[in-house]
């Protein structure tokens, strides 16, 4: 191993890079769970996180990946053999499926090119089909993080009123919560789920269920076999600030600062510095010369960019020549898109600098790596955020 000196660039898009303050929040004793210090610590967090999704209703929070409160999503809001309209915007929308086709749902998903976000047209008029309502719940994935395409949440929640659908909306917000403009409640959502490991700015290993009043409901009726997962199981002890089972002690004193962070700073000016790192990467994207994987600019993520090889150019190549040079981690390719992509993280714990750097990276690594590519990328960033530092 060759010794790198500095940090290392953490710019896959998850997990982030974690603050200094919050690894210090973390380095602390780990306490009784059932003791009057946590019971504050809970209250503090549970009701913390409640601004981050806007929602007023209760938020659950698991020891667990993302994946976790994916399936604490249907199994508590469904029952076997029910009908489930997913989209197909990319490898997480896809891995989703899976899951519900594991857990006994009976999956209809409507493809896409994994370059594009949901087709809210075509949901509506497939919902306006389903007169008896064979569909109990349409699932869509916000940051569709192996594409770096966004789908728009409250037109979809449009769509499903205008077709005077009564499916549930279960929503991904796993890569866009806290670095894009999110709404639980104003956007008709009935359950969000999230983790800790990318706008949050935490280690992996917690994960959300943001709930709605009609989810609970649904949760009284659903027949999907669940334990460890239950919300009416969390809720009861979660109104006192404590859990059913042993909580993730440290990892919520990591989480307890970093909602902090995000107050401090103020979501709108969280979401609008996601928006200005997203435009200039693009912005270098374009002077290089190469093509965002996104199609249609209204759907551009601003928590990262997927950038498309140009043919025959391999991009975990230059993934492991920027990792080896440069000492940064990008994100590969997923499924269908391996070795044709690389994925820059511009999300988090995350500046200008920050910025500066991992495009220097990228830029050093195109010339190194023999890709065809034209200079001049940094520049074009530097310049947009040039032009937009008042913001
Ligand atoms: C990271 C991610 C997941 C998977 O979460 P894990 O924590 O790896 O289980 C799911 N959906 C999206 C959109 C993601 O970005």
């Amino acid at each position: 191993m060759t010794y790198h000196s500095g940090r290392h660039f953490l710019q896959i898009p998850g997990p982030t890079n974690v603050p200094d303050r919050v690894l210090r929040a973390i380095d602390a004793p780990t306490i009784d769970h059932r003791g009057p210090d946590f019971a504050r610590l809970g209250a503090e967090v549970l009701e913390g996180l409640k601004p981050v999704f806007g929602t007023r209703g209760p938020v659950v929070i698991y020891p667990a990946s993302g994946t976790g409160a994916w399936e604490a999503a249907l199994v508590n809001t469904l029952s076997a053999g029910d009908r489930v309209l997913m989209f197909e915007t990319g490898q997480f929308a896809t891995l989703w499926k899976q899951l519900a086709e594991r857990l006994g749902l009976e999956v209809e998903l409507l493809p896409g090119d994994w370059r594009s976000g949901v087709d809210v047209a075509q949901v509506e008029a497939r919902l306006a089909e389903d007169r008896e309502g064979a569909i109990k719940a349409v699932c869509a994935v916000h940051n569709e993080t192996s594409t770096g395409v966004t789908s728009d949440i409250p037109g979809l929640r449009r769509a499903m009123d205008r077709a005077d659908h009564g499916a549930l909306l279960l929503v991904d917000t796993i890569s866009s919560l806290g670095s894009i403009e999110y709404r639980h409640d104003d956007w008709g959502v009935d359950v969000t789920v999230a983790g800790s490991q990318k706008g949050l700015m935490l280690p992996p290993g917690l994960s959300f269920n943001a709930v709605s009043e009609k989810a609970l409901a649904a949760s009284k009726q659903a027949g999907l076999p669940r334990s460890y997962w239950r919300w009416d199981e969390m809720l009861g002890p979660n109104a006192r600030g404590f859990f059913p089972y042993t909580p993730a002690t440290n990892l919520l004193y990591g989480l307890r600062e970093a909602l902090a962070m995000l107050q401090e700073e103020g979501l709108e000016q969280v979401f609008a510095r996601h928006a200005r790192h997203g435009e200039a990467t693009r912005r270098a994207v374009q002077a290089w010369g190469l093509e965002v994987l996104c199609r249609n600019p209204a759907e551009h993520s601003n928590s990262l960019t997927a950038v498309l090889m140009p043919e025959g150019q391999s991009a975990d190549a230059l993934r492991q020549t920027i990792l080896e040079r440069f000492d940064m981690s990008l994100g590969a390719g997923l499924g269908r898109l391996a070795d044709k992509v690389f994925r820059i993280g511009h999300l988090g714990d995350f500046n200008d600098l920050t910025l500066a750097g991992t495009l220097s990276g990228v830029e050093m690594g195109l010339g190194l790596a023999g890709v065809p590519h034209q200079r001049g990328g940094v520049q074009a960033a530097l310049g947009h955020l040039a032009e937009t530092s008042g913001t």
